[in-house]
């Protein structure tokens, strides 16, 4: 069973810092993987200000740096590698095994699943075509290119009104395109937009195409309630339209809903038994850093228990 982990933890948002913290912790052999650099989508977040304990707020990167070093603090290991495809195997002892993308295998008694979500596309015209050339979906990255630029944002969620927020630091006019005539972000949000001056709400809308010969030019919208169509310049669009989770891996042998959500019981337990979840990949009401970290928690304390009931030295 050497080659054999304890626990193998899919991805290093914050979720899967904080079940790698307290497996690390439980001393658990554990050992997480993560694609690209630990700390998911907090590390394009410019200001996270509703993570208990920073009354002033906190840098996403930052937040991710000190999650990640306090994991490793306790017996955390990393690797950069993205998995490709999981199966449980049902040998002496029933284990997961994890390909990675070299096609190499690395084994488990458990599993975290917490490779969290993706963003979303339009899908129109001119939005492929220009991604990096005026077309974004990340303001903290991208933002800075747009000094005294004119910039449209499509979205109306959380992150559309803080990152259009965080637009007006350096764009001179933010137009928010969203298809409803009222926004689904949180309230706090709505009433800074609404009282910053070079924000500019365009309701009722929904984007068509994405027009710029080399570069962003303008973005067509049409108006869904008199069917108006109107240009409108600019000279970047930044696309918030939500997520869609990164479950794929997991579609053979775990439940999800219809949206590709895992399916989880309270202790982040899965309809597999050994695989546990949490974080945004996960369906449940609420998708924030401070649940996702809950969830980790939860989700690590549970494979422990697994773990542990497996090899007969669990504390009755
Ligand atoms: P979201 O809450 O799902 O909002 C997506 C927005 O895009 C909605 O307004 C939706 O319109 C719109 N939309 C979806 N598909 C569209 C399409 N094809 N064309 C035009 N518009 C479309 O996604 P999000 O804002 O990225 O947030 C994701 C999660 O992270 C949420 O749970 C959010 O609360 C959380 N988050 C939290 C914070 C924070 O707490 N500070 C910051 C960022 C994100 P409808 O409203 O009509 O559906």
């Amino acid at each position: 069973m050497s080659d054999i982990h304890d626990i193998i933890i899919l991805g290093g948002g914050p979720a899967g810092l904080a079940a790698g913290l307290y497996a690390g912790r439980a001393r658990m052999d554990v050992v997480l993987f993560e694609k690209a650099m630990p700390g998911g989508q907090i590390l394009i977040t410019d200001r996270i200000e509703n993570f208990p304990g920073f009354p002033e707020g906190v840098s996403g990167p930052d937040l991710a740096g000190w999650m990640a070093k306090q994991a490793e603090n306790f017996g955390l290991k990393t690797v950069i590698a993205e998995a490709k495809a999981v199966a449980l195997k049902k040998e002496a002892v029933g284990y997961f095994a994890v390909k990675l993308e070299d096609a190499s295998e690395v084994k488990a008694l458990s599993l975290i699943a917490a490779t969290g979500a993706g963003w979303n596309r339009l899908g129109i015209p001119g939005e492929a075509e220009l991604i990096g050339r005026g077309v974004s979906y990340c303001a903290t990255c991208d933002g800075p290119l747009f000094r005294n630029k004119e910039v449209v944002v499509v979205g109306g969620g959380d992150t559309a009104l803080e990152d259009g927020l965080f637009l007006t630091k350096f764009a001179k006019k933010v137009t928010i395109v969203h298809r409803r005539d009222r926004l689904r972000a949180t309230k706090i949000l709505q009433e800074r937009a609404g009282a910053n001056m070079k924000i500019e709400l365009c309701l009722d809308s929904v984007a068509m195409e994405i027009a710029g010969k080399t570069r962003v030019e303008a973005i067509k919208v049409k108006n869904v309630k008199t069917g108006d169509v109107k240009d409108i310049k600019c000279d970047g669009v930044f696309i918030f339209i939500g997520i869609t989770p990164n479950s794929a891996i997991f579609k053979s042998i775990l439940k999800t809903d219809d949206k590709g959500y895992i399916i989880s019981d309270d202790n982040m337990g899965t309809s597999c038994e050994g695989i546990f979840v949490c974080g945004d990949v996960r369906k449940k009401s609420l998708r924030q850093v401070v649940t996702a970290t809950g969830d980790g928690a939860t989700a690590a304390v549970s494979a422990q228990n697994y773990v542990e009931r497996l090899k007969g030295v669990e504390y009755k």
